[in-house]
C-alpha cells in the first residue's frame, strides 16, 4: 500500500450527499519535483482511471524499495461528482447536470492581476521567484469561495495541482488512437514524454480559445510571467492533456503497459530514482492539421476505415444507410476525406444523428473542406 491514500470529503447539493475524493501521495511532502496526475475529470472517460490504478501499483513499490526521489500525487478518479450522474444507465461525466458546466472548461483564472502582485517581489534569482509565485498561486486558491458542489471540487484538486512541477490531466475519446495534447511553447519536452508513455500522436491543444481548460489554470499563470519577466520567472509547471484511447479501453495489460511510460517519463525527470532511461524508438507521430468530419444525415453508420489508416483526399471514411428510404436500392450517404490524414478517432455508436461528429483526420496539409478546428479535451 502507499504511504498514504487520503479520503477528502466534498459537499453535495443537498444534505446527506457528500461525495468522496481518494488522493494517492508518494514520497515526501514537499519534494521536488512535484508531479501531479489525474483522471476521469470528464468522469465518463474511463480509459486514464484504469491507467492510474496500476500506476499507482508501481508507485507504491517503488516506494517500497526507497526510490521515490520527488513528490508524487495520483488521482484517479477526479470526478465523484460526475461519475455518480447517469441517465438511463448511461454515465452523464462530461457536465454537471444541475448548471450544465463542463467539468473541463472554466477553470478558475489565476492570470489575472498576477504580474502586478509579485512584480514588487520579483527579484533575481529564479528559484526564489518560483517559490514566491508558488506562495501567491496557494494564496489566490484559497481564497476562492467554493460557492457550488463542482467548485468545491475544483479547488480540491487545485489545491493540489497547483505548485506541482508537472501536471497530467488523461481523458479518453470515444473510439480513438491515444495522443497527447500540448501547447507550442512545451513541443520539444511534451515530444519525450509522449514516447516514454507510448501514445501514438502528439497534437495541439486548443488553449488560444479561452476555454480555461484544468491544464490550462496552472500553466497559464507561469507563460503570462515568464512573458512578463523573462528567464527570472522560468515556466515552473508543465501542464499536458493525454487522450488514451476510447472508452472501451480499459484493458489492465494495456493500462499497465501505459502505466510503465508514465513510470519511465517520471524516473526521466526525477521523480523517481534510477538512470534516466534511452528515449524508446520513437515511432511518434506529430500532427498539426485536422478534420472533423459530421454526419450529413441521419441514419446507420458503416465505417470504410479502420482507426490508424492513413487517406486520401476524396476516401470514402464511412456511410450512412437511411433504413426508411422508399427505394431499397438508394445508396447511402458517404463522408469522404478532403485531406491527406490518419484516422485518429471515430464516434463509437453506429446509430448516427444529422450533424453528430463522426470521425477525425489528423495529418500535415489543410482540409480543403475547411474543417479544420483547434482540438480540445
Ligand atoms: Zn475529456
Amino acid at each position: 500500500m502507499p504511504s498514504a491514500a487520503e479520503t477528502i470529503t466534498l459537499p453535495g447539493s443537498m444534505p446527506g450527499t457528500q461525495r468522496q475524493l481518494r488522493v494517492f501521495s508518494f514520497g515526501d511532502p514537499g519534494a521536488r519535483p512535484k508531479a501531479y496526475l489525474q483522471a476521469g475529470l470528464h468522469a465518463d472517460e474511463p480509459a486514464g482511471m484504469m491507467i492510474l490504478r496500476e500506476l499507482c501499483k508501481l508507485l507504491a513499490a517503488a516506494e517500497e524499495a526507497g526510490e521515490i526521489k520527488g513528490e508524487i500525487v495520483v488521482i484517479p478518479m477526479a470526478n465523484p461528482l460526475g461519475v455518480d450522474q447517469a441517465l438511463n444507465s448511461a454515465v452523464m461525466g462530461r457536465f454537471e447536470l444541475r448548471t450544465g458546466a463542463n467539468f473541463n472548461r472554466a477553470w478558475p483564472d489565476l492570470v489575472s492581476g498576477l504580474a502586478d502582485s509579485v512584480r514588487k517581489r520579483i527579484g533575481k534569482d529564479a528559484d526564489d521567484n518560483v517559490e514566491l509565485v508558488r506562495r501567491e498561486l496557494r494564496r489566490r486558491i484559497a481564497a476562492l469561495q467554493p460557492e457550488n458542489p463542482t467548485m468545491a471540487q475544483r479547488i480540491a484538486l487545485a489545491r493540489r495541482a497547483h505548485d506541482a512541477d508537472l501536471v497530467v490531466d488523461l481523458h479518453c475519446d470515444d473510439e480513438a488512437l491515444s495522443y497527447m495534447m500540448t501547447p507550442d511553447a512545451l513541443w520539444d519536452e511534451a515530444k519525450r514524454f509522449a514516447a516514454d508513455v507510448g501514445v501514438h500522436s502528439l497534437q495541439p491543444n486548443g488553449h488560444s480559445d479561452g476555454a480555461h481548460c484544468f491544464d490550462d489554470c496552472f500553466l497559464a499563470p507561469w507563460q503570462a510571467l515568464n512573458q512578463e519577466f523573462g528567464a527570472r520567472v522560468p515556466l515552473a509547471c508543465r501542464a499536458f492533456t493525454f487522450e488514451m484511447g476510447g472508452v472501451l479501453d480499459v484493458d489492465p495489460k494495456q493500462a499497465g503497459r501505459y502505466a510503465q511510460g508514465f513510470f519511465r517519463y517520471l524516473r526521466r525527470i526525477g521523480c523517481i530514482e534510477g538512470a534516466a532511461p534511452r528515449s524508446r524508438p520513437n515511432g511518434l507521430n506529430e500532427f498539426r492539421t485536422f478534420e472533423m468530419l459530421d454526419s450529413p444525415t441521419g441514419g446507420l453508420l458503416l465505417y470504410r476505415q479502420e482507426l490508424g489508416a492513413w487517406v486520401s483526399p476524396g476516401d470514402v471514411l464511412a456511410e450512412i444507410v437511411d433504413p426508411t428510404a422508399p427505394d431499397l436500392d438508394a445508396p447511402p450517404a458517404v463522408i469522404k476525406a478532403s485531406m491527406k490524414g490518419c484516422v485518429v478517432s471515430r464516434r463509437l455508436s453506429r446509430q448516427v444523428a444529422f450533424g453528430d461528429f463522426v470521425v477525425m483526420l489528423a495529418g500535415h496539409e489543410q482540409p480543403a473542406s475547411g474543417k479544420s478546428k483547434s482540438l480540445l479535451d
